[in-house]
C-alpha cells in the first residue's frame, strides 16, 4: 500500500475514532477558530506542531517554511502573520527551530546550482552565520556549529518579527501578542526556550516604525 492511500484509510478510521468520542466534535471545530498561537516551525517532518506541544485541531494557527523563517518580503509568511494578529488575535507567537535541522546545515554548505530557488531561501540564514562567525567557528564539531546556527535562526527570526509593522502596530495598540523563540531536540522530544519579547520590548530605533512609537 502506498503511504498516501494509508492516510486515507487512517483519516476515515480517525473521524469515525473523534465522532465516538465526541459525537458534536467535528460541527463544533466547523463553526469557527480561535487559536491562542501562531506557530512559525520548520517544514521538517520530524516537527509536527501539534502533535510535540499535544494540542489538538483548533488551538494552534501553523506557518511552516524550510528554517522556520519570517522573511519581510515573502507574502506568504507575513499573510499568515498579519491575520494571526490582526483577524485572530493570538496572544503568542512562537518560532519553533530545531537542532539537526537540514536547512540550517545545508546553509553552511557551498551552494548548489540545482537548488536555486532553496539557495535564494537560505541566503537569509547565511547573513546570520556572518554575522556571528566567529562564535560559531570557534565550536569544536560541526553538530555544535549547526546548533547554535539553529539557535541564533531562531533569535533573528523573532527580531525580524519584531521589526514587522504588524508587530509593532499590534504592540501599541492591542498590548499583544508575546513573541518566543523556541528549539526543539530532536534526540530527547523536548524544547528550550531561547528568547522571550514581550510586547513593548525595545526595538532598535532604525527599525521603529514612528506610526507606531510616538
Ligand atoms: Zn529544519
Amino acid at each position: 500500500m502506498e503511504a498516501f492511500e494509508r492516510m486515507l484509510l487512517e483519516n476515515k478510521a480517525w473521524a469515525t475514532e473523534q465522532t465516538l468520542k465526541e459525537p458534536d466534535y467535528f460541527e463544533r471545530l466547523a463553526v469557527d477558530q480561535s487559536p491562542a498561537v501562531l506557530w512559525i516551525g520548520c517544514s521538517d517532518s520530524r516537527v509536527p506542531a501539534e502533535i510535540i506541544v499535544h494540542a489538538q485541531p483548533g488551538e494552534i494557527f501553523v506557518h511552516r517554511n524550510i528554517a522556520n523563517q519570517l522573511i519581510t518580503t515573502d507574502f506568504n509568511g507575513l499573510s499568515v502573520l498579519q491575520y494571526a494578529v490582526d483577524v485572530l488575535k493570538v496572544r503568542d507567537v512562537i518560532v519553533c527551530g530545531h537542532y539537526n535541522c537540514g536547512g540550517i546545515r545545508a546553509a553552511l554548505q557551498k551552494q548548489s546550482a540545482r537548488l536555486l530557488i532553496v539557495n535564494k531561501w537560505l541566503k537569509h540564514v547565511k547573513d546570520i552565520y556572518r554575522l556571528h562567525a566567529d562564535e560559531i567557528e570557534a565550536l569544536g564539531t560541526e553538530e555544535e556549529r549547526i546548533g547554535r546556527l539553529v539557535e541564533l535562526n531562531v533569535i533573528e527570526q523573532v527580531h525580524n518579527l519584531a521589526h514587522t509593522s504588524i508587530i509593532q502596530q499590534s504592540w501599541a495598540q492591542e498590548h499583544g501578542p508575546t513573541l518566543h523563540g523556541w528549539v526543539y531536540g530532536l534526540r530527547d522530544g523536548l524544547i528550550k526556550e531561547l528568547i522571550s519579547l514581550p510586547p513593548g520590548s525595545g526595538v532598535s530605533p532604525i527599525y521603529q516604525y514612528v506610526d507606531f512609537s510616538e
